[in-house]
C-alpha cells in the first residue's frame, strides 16, 4: 500500500519534470519530440521497478518501517550478507535494510585489519570459507565491473613453527591439501634458500601457501560489497539499534520453553543521527555488529533470560596493535610472503618502497603504550627473524579491536535456537574479512533456502554452546 502511494507520488514527480522539461525544448524536431514523449509515457505506464523505488525512497530520506531482513551492522560481514540476499533473490526480491551507526566506518574492525588471506587452518569449514574468499576476489571484476580494485597481492602466506609447533603444521597442511589448497612444507635449509633474508636458527619448519594466499585491501572489499548490495536494492540507514521490542506469542510451543512463555523479537528500536527514536519491524534480523554483537544480543535477552536464553554469546573485545615501519637498507624483496613468526607476530610488505606492516595479538593484560609495546615486544622479534630489520623506523601505529570468541576461537553463524528469526554472524576473530564473502553467502542460504547449500557451517552454529562442543582451531594464525 505504502509502496503504491510512493509509486504514485514518484509518477507525479516525473510528470512535473516532464512538463517543465518541455518548455526548454521548443527547438526540438517535431518527430524527435514525439518519440521522446512516447518513450517517457511508456516509462510512466511501466512505472519504476521495485528496486528503483527502494533507491528513490532512500534518496528522499524516507525511513523504512518494515524490513524482510534487517541487518544490524554494515561492515564487511553485514554488507556481504546484504549483497548475497539481494544477489540470490534477483532485483525484485526481498526488502533488505542494513542499519549502520557509523557511515564513516572510522572504528569498524574491517577497515583496521591488514587483510591477510590464507588457508592455514585445521577446520575444514575455515579452509573452505577462505578458499571461497580467494575465489571471490579472483572473480570480483566479473561480478562488479572492471573498475573494481581490491589490490590482492598473491605473494603467499608463510607460517613458521618451532619444534613444539612443527607437527601441527604438518597435520594442518595435510588437511588443507585434502580441500585443494596448494602449499609446501619447507625445512630450515629450504627456507634459507628461498628467503635468504631470514634467520632460521630457531625455526623447525615452515608451511608456505602458494596459491590464493597473500593480502588485499579490506576497505576496498567493504566498499565493493556495499556498492553491490545497494545496486541490487538493499537500503542502508544511518542509525544505531538501541533496543528490541517483543511480542507475546503464547500459542507458540517450543523445546526447552516454559508453557505460554514465548515472546518473539520482532521490532528494532533505532536511534537516528538527529536523536529521534524510530522502530522497524522485521521478519528476520541478523546481528552482524562485530565487536558490539554481544551488547546487541543482550538487548535481545540472550545471556540474560532463562532456559536457552541463559547462555551468553561468548564474544569479547580483543585489542591488536598494527604498526607500519620502514626498512631503508635492502629490505626483503617483492617475493616476501606474509610471514608469521612462531611467536605469532606477523609482517608483510606495504607497497614496494621498503615499508612493512606488522602486528600481533596482545596479551590479555597489557598496559604498555603502542610505542612501548613496539619497542619492548615487537622490535626484538622482528630483528631476530630478519636481521635487516635492525635499523627500522616506526612510522605509524593504530589499535584495532576484534570480536574474539573466547569459547573456541571460531565463528558463530546461524539462527539463535530460541528465536528462529534472529540470526548471528560474528566471532570470526582474526579472519573475518577474508571469510566475509563466504559468511554472507552462507547466511543468505540459511534464510532463503533453509539450509547451507555450498559450505556446510552447521558445526559453527549457536547450538554448540548449548551442548558444550567447542570447535577449536589449532591456533589462531594471522
Ligand atoms: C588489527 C586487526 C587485524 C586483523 N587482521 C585480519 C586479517 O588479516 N584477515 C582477516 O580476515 N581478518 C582480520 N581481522 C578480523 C576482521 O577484521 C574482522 O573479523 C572483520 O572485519 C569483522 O567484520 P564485521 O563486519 O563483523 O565487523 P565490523 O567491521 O566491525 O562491522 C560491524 C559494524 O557494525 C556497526 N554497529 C555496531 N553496533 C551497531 C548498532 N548497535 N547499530 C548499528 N550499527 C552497529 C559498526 O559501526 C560497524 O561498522 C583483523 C582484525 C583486527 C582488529
Amino acid at each position: 500500500m505504502f509502496t503504491r502511494r510512493v509509486s504514485k507520488f514518484l509518477i507525479n514527480v516525473n510528470r512535473c519534470f516532464h512538463t517543465s522539461k518541455n518548455y526548454s525544448k521548443d527547438s526540438e524536431h517535431p518527430l524527435l519530440r514525439t518519440l521522446r514523449i512516447l518513450k517517457e509515457d511508456f516509462y510512466r505506464i511501466e512505472g519504476p521497478s521495485k528496486n528503483e523505488l527502494e533507491k528513490q525512497r532512500a534518496l528522499m530520506g524516507l525511513f523504512p518501517r518494515h524490513a524482510d531482513v534487517l541487518i544490524i551492522g554494515g561492515g564487511a560481514i553485514g554488507s556481504s550478507i546484504a549483497y548475497w540476499l539481494k544477489e540470490k533473490t534477483s532485483r525484485e526480491g526481498i526488502r533488505v535494510i542494513v542499519i549502520e551507526k557509523d557511515m564513516t566506518y572510522s572504528k569498524c574492525t574491517t577497515v583496521l585489519s591488514p587483510g591477510a588471506l590464507h588457508q592455514h587452518f585445521a577446520l575444514p569449514e575455515n579452509i573452505q570459507m577462505s578458499l571461497f574468499g580467494a575465489e571471490f576476489l579472483r572473480t570480483i571484476k566479473k561480478r562488479f565491473g572492471n573498475g573494481v580494485q581490491v589490490n590482492f597481492n598473491p605473494q603467499g602466506h608463510l607460517v613458521l613453527a618451532d619444534e613444539a609447533g612443527a607437527q601441527h603444521l604438518v597435520d594442518n597442511s595435510v588437511i588443507e591439501r585434502e580441500f585443494g589448497v596448494i602449499n609446501e612444507l619447507l625445512s630450515k635449509e629450504q627456507l634459507k634458500n628461498k628467503f635468504p633474508w631470514m634467520n632460521v636458527e630457531d625455526v623447525e619448519l615452515g608451511c608456505l601457501g602458494l596459491e590464493k594466499q597473500g593480502w588485499f585491501d579490506p576497505w576496498a572489499l567493504l566498499s565493493v560489497m556495499r556498492y553491490g548490495a545497494t545496486d541490487l536494492g538493499a537500503q542502508y540507514v544511518e542509525g544505531e539499534v538501541v533496543d528490541f521490542l517483543f511480542k507475546d506469542k503464547q500459542e507458540y510451543i517450543g523445546e526447552g520453553m516454559e508453557d505460554a512463555s514465548y515472546e518473539a523479537v520482532q521490532e528494532a528500536v533505532i536511534k537516528l543521527p538527529d536523536g529521534q527514536h524510530k522502530t522497524m519491524e522485521f521478519a528476520f534480523c541478523i546481528i552482524a555488529a562485530g565487536t558490539e554483537t554481544l551488547e546487541l544480543s543482550q538487548l535481545a535477552r540472550i545471556g540474560t533470560g532463562s532456559g536457552m536464553l541463559s547462555i551468553p554469546l561468548p564474544i569479547e573485545k580483543r585489542k591488536r596493535f598494527v604498526y607500519k615501519f620502514d626498512c631503508p637498507e635492502s629490505p626483503p624483496g617483492i617475493n616476501t610472503p606474509m610471514t608469521v613468526d612462531p611467536s605469532g607476530l606477523y609482517f608483510r610488505r606495504h607497497g614496494l618502497g621498503g615499508s612493512f606492516l606488522c602486528g600481533v595479538s596482545l596479551p590479555e593484560k597489557c598496559d604498555d603504550s603502542p610505542e612501548g609495546f613496539f619497542n619492548h615486544q615487537i622490535s626484538p622479534v622482528l630483528q631476530n627473524r630478519v636481521p635487516k630489520f635492525s635499523d627500522i623506523k616506526l612510522r605509524n601505529s593504530w589499535c584495532g579491536i576484534y570480536e574474539n570468541n573466547y569459547f573456541d576461537d571460531s565463528g558463530i553463524i546461524g539462527p539463535h535456537p530460541y528465536y528462529h528469526n534472529l540470526y548471528i554472524a560474528t566471532g570470526f576473530s582474526a579472519y573475518g574479512i577474508q571469510q566475509a564473502p563466504a559468511i554472507g553467502r552462507a547466511v543468505a542460504e540459511l534464510i532463503l533456502d533453509g539450509d547451507f547449500k555450498t559450505i556446510d557451517l552447521t558445526r559453527f552454529g549457536f547450538d554448540r554452546l548449548i551442548v558444550d562442543k567447542p570447535m577449536y582451531e589449532y591456533r589462531q594464525i594471522q
